[in-house]
């Protein structure tokens, strides 16, 4: 039965530890991509006095909360872990309804958000600093990290659990206040995650929750003078006014961003293998995750036997709704998201690329109510086609045919961004190669551009990122400012690099 609007549920902001309404009592919807006449729930529609709001909460924490001490404050995180464990079938069911993702992935998902906690909660005892020997007698050199304030956390809708818990995680167990701005097209997720983390004890105003639109939620937060550190992650053109508006008072901003990542597949290659590969990285979460593999650079020797297996499996994979758990690929985020692959598939047509399966949206059976795309692939691209050099976010690949290793190499790197690539090779010599030689901030051997793993650090070159990661202990670096103490213990006053 659909509900009426008056009878859902209307999720509220977290400021300072009380759950209220936007201050204008606006609210907006958000509806499952797969059966768009369905409502998820119902949200406050934040404005600027929300976002001051929350500020002036997460400020007025801070000072008590950056000096709990680092284990005690992980220890509210191990709690928030174990909970995330009990509701994680809850958590991926409600993912799946308000984003799309087909079930396993959604688990996956889930999976990531508790594996980082864990793995972040452990920093509680450690987030190591180094001693070094001072130079001068009876003197003694160290640093440590300190924590940087009241943290800004913007975050997109196609890993709505994974990537807050990268940011929000970290930033906690470092002593950071926060404000976070979900993307406004998963905010059910992002609610659930803030649930959890209060209840598991949270003083109030340390880690606060807004609703709205990035343009004006988000960016009160960039300008925002009480705000030290933004943590974006999204697309390179928001990414880019982000930056803009964090420079001039030098806010820390730290951005990943967008990809077009490229799975190089040589001659010698298990084909196969590769195949298998590069529908999971093409077509897994319907083409929108940031390490999609929406270019597949292949020997001209192999191109022909290749395409055709791709284009096969990329036909028989089953559309529909993601809850299902037979189905294969389920739809994208919405209507505009939708238009917008459409019509990178005509400019793909009417660049001369060769259209090998798919072109289409999917209006029928399980996917009439919902915004769905054919899982589509191109043969004959060229580095110069825009298919090939902008990200499209959706399940569209593009096969771009090279006659050696050098010219592979050459199209992986022909793109503004920079996050993952891959090879598909039984020579070692061409892997250590192309590893060496591919400009980005993941490779993987014999596997596709997605599956990254949270102990690792995650992010990438050029247009991807400004040079922060994610993920691996190198996290901590985004979320802390580094000291260091020197003390001396001589009782007369020596000079460092002054011959005494
Ligand atoms: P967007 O850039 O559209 O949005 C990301 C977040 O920014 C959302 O919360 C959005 O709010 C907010 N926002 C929008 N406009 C502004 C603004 N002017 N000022 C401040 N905040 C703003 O990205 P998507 O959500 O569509 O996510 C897809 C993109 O994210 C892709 O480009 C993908 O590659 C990238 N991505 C990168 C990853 C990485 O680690 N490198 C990982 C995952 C995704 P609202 O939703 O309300 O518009």
């Amino acid at each position: 039965m659909q509900l009426r609007r008056r009878d859902l549920e209307i999720f509220k902001n977290l400021i300072n530890g009380q759950w209220v309404p936007a201050q204008s009592g606006e609210t907006f919807e958000d509806r499952n991509p797969a059966r768009n006449s369905e409502v998820v729930g119902v949200f406050a529609k934040s404005g600027k006095p929300d976002i001051e709001a929350a500020i002036s909460a997460a400020r007025a924490a801070y000072p008590t909360w950056r000096l709990v001490p680092a284990p005690r404050r992980a220890e509210i995180l191990f709690r928030a872990g174990e909970e995330m464990i009990r509701r994680k079938e809850e958590l991926a069911q409600s993912m799946t309804r308000e984003m799309g993702k087909v079930i396993k992935e959604a688990r996956g998902d889930v999976q990531e958000a508790i594996d980082m906690v864990f793995f972040i909660a452990g920093e509680g005892r450690r987030s190591h600093g180094f001693t070094a020997p001072s130079e001068l007698p009876n003197k003694a050199a160290w640093c440590e990290r300190q924590p940087m304030g009241v943290v800004g956390a913007i975050t997109p809708w196609n890993f709505p659990s994974a990537i807050p818990i990268w940011k929000l995680a970290p930033a906690l167990v470092l002593g950071n206040t926060v404000i976070f701005k979900p993307a406004s097209d998963t905010p059910l997720t992002a609610h659930r995650l803030v649930e959890i983390l209060n209840a598991a004890g949270l003083p109030k105003g340390v880690l606060n929750l807004v609703h709205g639109p990035g343009s004006v939620c988000g960016n009160a937060l960039v300008e925002s003078d009480d705000v030290d550190l933004i943590s974006f992650t999204g697309s390179s053109e928001v990414g880019r006014h982000i930056n803009a508006g964090c420079a001039p008072s030098f806010k820390r901003v730290s951005l990943e961003m967008g990809g077009k990542n490229g799975i190089i597949v040589m001659d010698d290659a298990d084909i196969d293998l590769a195949v298998e590969g590069s529908i999971w990285g093409a077509f897994g979460t319907s083409g929108q995750r940031c390490t999609a593999s929406s270019r597949i650079i292949v020997h001209k020797a192999v191109v022909e036997e290749f395409s055709a297996k791709l284009a096969a499996r990329a036909k028989a994979l089953k559309l529909g709704d993601g809850l299902d758990e037979k189905t294969d690929v389920g739809p994208v985020i919405n209507k505009a998201a939708q238009q917008k692959i459409l019509e990178y598939i005509e400019i793909g047509k009417a660049e001369g690329a060769k259209l090998l399966a798919g072109g289409a949206a999917e209006t029928s059976g399980p996917c009439a109510d919902g915004w769905f795309v054919q899982p589509t692939v191109f043969g004959d691209v060229k580095t110069s086609m825009r298919i090939a050099q902008e990200e499209i976010f959706g399940p569209v690949t593009a096969v771009i045919p090279v006659g050696s290793l050098e010219e592979a190499i050459e199209a992986a790197n022909s793109t503004r961004y920079g996050l993952s690539a891959s090879i598909y090779t039984r020579d070692v010599n061409k892997a250590f190669h192309a590893a060496r030689d591919v400009y980005t901030g993941i490779f993987y051997f014999n596997s596709a551009t997605i599956g990254a793993e949270i102990q690792m650090p995650f992010g990438g070159t050029r247009e991807t990122g400004n040079g922060h990661r994610e993920g691996g202990t190198q996290v901590l670096d985004v979320f802390s400012e580094w000291k260091t103490v020197y003390v001396d213990f001589s009782g007369a006053l020596q000079k460092a690099q002054i011959d005494n």
